[in-house]
């Protein structure tokens, strides 16, 4: 789908947030390095999928009511083979169904399990005086307990990128601590560019979320995508 098709189909469903597919397009378009993702909308299509993209898969739930998709156990890592990968679709269907009994279910996403990386976060969001404003952090644990991330006001330069990711105060483990495989800076600084134009050229865009995003020795891989839209006036 262009990006046309996606806000018309968005506005018609009034919808302010785009699913992971539709996030991912989105961010593809702009050359933002997204793993491969496809919806299933049956328990045999997901199979099909699966035995198309290759095994190991990662399944989850899509559905405008659903954010935190893991809280709520839709999602499924490391699927080995047809059989599991249709086990996967009832399972998370059904832990759905468990926590969100009214949930309005899109369907299921089949993507390719990325190999792990050191798991960072981009993020945008407007502040009323300074308009769209980046962030940058470390995932998991160490964005959510300790907040240690870093901000930049749109339009960014390469500079900018490179300060906000010295800043954060696990920069060490980005730089490789103890044997572990260093993250590709270089290549980070460039996506977080890439990031700020995306959204300075997307102004519908309210809220922006890569979390996470597998950073490697070469190169990065957003796994998670999410944007929400500003509601139409
Ligand atoms: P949530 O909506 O809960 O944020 P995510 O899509 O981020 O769901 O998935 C939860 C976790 O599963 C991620 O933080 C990541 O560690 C892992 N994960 C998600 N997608 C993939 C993938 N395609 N390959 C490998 N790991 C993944
Ligand atoms: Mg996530």
């Amino acid at each position: 789908m262009t990006k046309a098709e996606i806000l018309a189909k968005a506005g018609k469903e009034k919808r302010s947030l785009l699913t992971e597919i539709e996030s991912k397009e989105l961010l593809k378009a702009a050359r933002i390095p997204v793993v491969e993702t496809r919806l299933a909308t049956s328990k045999k299509e997901a199979m099909e999928i699966a035995v198309k993209l290759g095994f190991p898969v990662v399944m989850k739930i899509v559905s405008p009511d659903v954010v935190h998709k893991s809280d709520a156990g839709g999602v499924k890592l490391s699927i080995q083979n047809a059989s599991q990968a249709g086990r996967a679709y009832s399972e998370i269907l059904a832990n759905i169904k468990k926590h969100y009994p009214k949930a309005k279910i899109t369907g299921v996403t089949v993507q390719k399990m990325a190999k792990q990386g050191i798991e960072v976060i981009i993020g945008m969001t407007k502040d009323a005086q300074f308009g769209p404003v980046i962030m940058f952090g470390l995932g998991g644990i160490l964005v959510e307990v300790l907040k240690d991330v870093s901000f930049r006001i749109v339009p960014m330069t390469k500079r900018d990128a490179s300060e906000m990711i010295g800043e954060i105060k696990g920069y060490p483990i980005l730089k490789g601590y103890r044997g572990q495989d260093p993250a590709d800076i270089p290549f980070l600084e460039d996506l977080i560019v890439k990031v700020s134009q995306f959204v300075d050229k997307n102004p519908e865009i309210k809220e922006l979320d890569l979390n996470p995003v597998f950073a490697y020795k070469d190169g990065a891989l957003a796994v998670d995508a999410r944007i929400i839209l500003e509601s139409a006036a």
